[in-house]
C-alpha cells in the first residue's frame, strides 16, 4: 500500500509528496507516545550524507535539553524522536536583507534546503524560520502524527533561531542554549524578557502590564529567587510592560529559566502528561472482594520525586506515597466501597494556585463487599495474616493456601459446607486457629 501511494506521488509530482516516509530514530524513550510528551527533531540543509551529523546534533541538544531545569526533572515524562529528511542542499538560506545588522553579515545564499530555512527572516538577520510550513507539516503527517512539540536544527553554523509553532536553531556555538530558550517560546508560550519590539508585546506567563505586586500573576513568587516586577524600559510601549526577574534565559543565554517560567514549563508538562500512566485492577466495572485484593499505579516519577500519592478508602485516608495498595477486607464495610488513588506533584518548581486542583489525578475504584459470600478463597502471599484476631465466613465453602503468621492470635474460618486447607496452608504454634463447619456460619 505504501509503495503505491509513493508511486502515486511520484507520477503527479509534488503535490503529492505528503505520502513521503523518512527514517525515523528514537533518541530519548521513556514509553507508550500516547501518553508521554513526545519531541520530534527535524534537520534543514542537510545531506543525505550529513544525516550522522544530524543525528549527533539532535543528541546533543536533546542531552543539554535535559540539563536545563526544570526539562531536566521531568525528563522521564518525554520522549525525543528525530526525523531524518535529506535536503538536496546543505546549509540555511540567507538572502541578505536584514535591515537590524550591515549586511551581507554573511555571504549571501539560496541552499535547496527542504523546509526553506532562511535567515533575515522580517528583515532581522538572526531570525531563521522554517518557511514552507505545509512542508514540515505533511512531513510529520506522515512521519510522526503523535507529536507534542517539534524542533528543527538548520545547519548553518550562523547565529539564530526562532520560536513559533516550530522551536528552531541553528548550529551556533550558542546553539543549546538558542534551543532551550525556543522552547521556552513554543512549549510553554512564554514571552522574551528583553524587549523584542513592540509587536511581541503581549499578556503571558513571564510578561504583563500588572505591575502592582500583589496582583501580577506571578505574586506567588514575588521576592522570592529574585522575582519582582520589572519595568522593560522608560519609554514607550515599553513602559507599559513588566518582567518578573532581571536575568532569565528568556532575556539572557547562557543563564537559568526564572521561577516564573520554570513554573510555567512545569505547568505545561502537567497539562500534557499525566504522572498516572495505567493502573491495576481495570475499574470499569465494580470490583468483588470475597478475599484481599492488590491495587497498583504505574507512575512518571520526576527526579527527585516530588509525586505525593494518597489511597483514600470510603473517605478514609490510608497510606501516603505507595505506588501500590493491598486492600485488606477487613477495611471494608458491607456493599458498595470506593477507593481512591489520588496523586499530586508537590514540586517546588510552582507556586500556581491551580494547580493542586488543575494537575490532581485521581484512580477511582468501586468494590462491592459481601461480609458473607458463598465463597472465599484465600491465597499466599496477598491472604497471609500477619497478625490479630480474624474471622472470614462464608455461606458455602472456604479454600485456604495462605499462611497465618504466629503473630495473629486467633483466627477462624467459618462455613456452612466445606472448609478446605490444601498445600500451602499453615499456621504457627502461637496462633489458636479453629476451622468451623456449621448451620448458618454468618450468624
Ligand atoms: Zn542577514
Ligand atoms: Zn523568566
Amino acid at each position: 500500500m505504501k509503495r503505491y501511494i509513493l508511486l502515486f506521488g511520484w507520477l503527479l509530482g509534488a503535490s503529492l509528496s505528503f505520502a513521503q516516509t523518512f527514517p525515523t530514530e528514537s533518541l530519548l524513550n521513556n514509553g507508550d507516545r500516547s501518553k508521554l510528551i513526545n519531541i520530534v527533531v527535524l534537520g534543514d540543509g542537510y545531506t543525505a550524507a550529513q544525516q550522522d551529523q544530524f543525528k549527533t546534533d539532535a543528541q546533543n541538544i536533546t542531552n543539554y535539553l535535559f540539563s536545563v531545569t526544570p526539562f531536566k526533572e521531568y525528563k522521564n515524562y518525554f520522549n525525543v524522536d528525530i526525523v531524518k529528511v535529506p535536503s538536496n542542499q546543505s546549509g540555511a538560506k540567507h538572502p541578505a536583507t536584514a535591515t537590524d545588522v550591515n549586511e551581507p553579515v554573511i555571504p549571501a545564499s539560496n541552499p535547496d534546503n527542504y523546509f526553506g530555512s532562511t535567515f533575515d527572516y522580517a528583515n532581522i538577520h538572526r531570525l531563521l524560520v522554517p518557511t514552507k510550513n505545509a512542508t514540515v507539516a505533511s512531513v510529520l503527517a506522515s512521519n510522526f502524527p503523535d507529536y507534542d512539540q517539534v524542533l528543527i536544527i538548520v545547519n548553518s553554523t550562523e547565529y539564530g533561531g526562532s520560536g513559533g509553532a516550530y522551536a528552531t536553531t541553528s548550529i551556533n556555538a550558542s546553539a543549546f542554549e538558542i534551543a532551550v530558550h525556543e522552547l521556552g517560546h513554543s512549549f510553554s508560550a512564554l514571552s522574551d524578557e528583553y524587549w523584542a519590539g513592540d509587536v511581541y508585546a503581549r499578556e503571558s506567563a513571564n510578561m504583563t502590564q500588572q505591575a502592582n505586586p500583589s496582583l501580577v500573576k506571578w505574586k506567588n513568587w514575588y521576592g522570592l529567587n529574585s522575582v519582582g516586577v520589572f519595568q522593560h524600559g522608560t519609554s514607550g510601549n515599553q513602559a507599559l510592560w513588566y518582567r518578573p526577574h532581571q536575568n532569565c534565559k528568556m532575556r539572557f543565554l547562557g543563564v537559568n529559566f526564572c521561577s516564573v517560567c520554570r513554573e510555567s514549563i512545569v505547568e505545561q508538562i502537567h497539562n500534557l502528561a499525566s504522572p498516572i500512566t495505567g493502573f491495576s485492577p481495570a475499574n470499569s466495572a465494580t470490583l468483588t472482594a470475597n478475599s484481599n485484593l492488590n491495587f497498583a499505579l504505574s507512575t512518571l516519577k520526576p527526579v527527585p520525586n516530588t509525586l505525593e500519592i494518597t489511597w483514600t478508602l470510603n473517605g478514609n485516608s490510608l497510606v501516603t506515597n505507595n505506588d501500590t495498595y493491598l486492600l485488606n477486607t477487613s477495611s471494608l464495610v458491607s456493599g458498595s466501597n470506593t477507593l481512591v488513588a489520588k496523586v499530586i506533584d508537590k514540586t517546588t518548581l510552582s507556586k500556581s494556585d491551580t494547580h493542586p486542583t488543575t494537575h490532581q489525578y485521581l484512580v477511582s475504584w468501586n468494590i462491592q463487599y459481601t461480609p458473607c459470600p458463598d465463597a472465599i478463597v484465600m491465597a499466599s502471599p496477598i491472604d497471609n495474616i500477619p497478625a490479630g484476631t480474624t474471622t472470614k465466613k462464608a455461606n458455602k465453602t472456604v479454600k485456604a493456601t495462605n499462611k497465618i503468621s504466629g503473630n495473629a492470635t486467633n483466627v477462624i474460618y467459618r462455613a456452612g459446607q466445606a472448609i478446605t486447607l490444601e498445600p500451602g496452608f499453615s499456621a504457627e504454634n502461637t496462633t489458636i486457629f479453629t476451622a468451623e463447619v456449621k448451620v448458618n456460619p454468618c450468624n
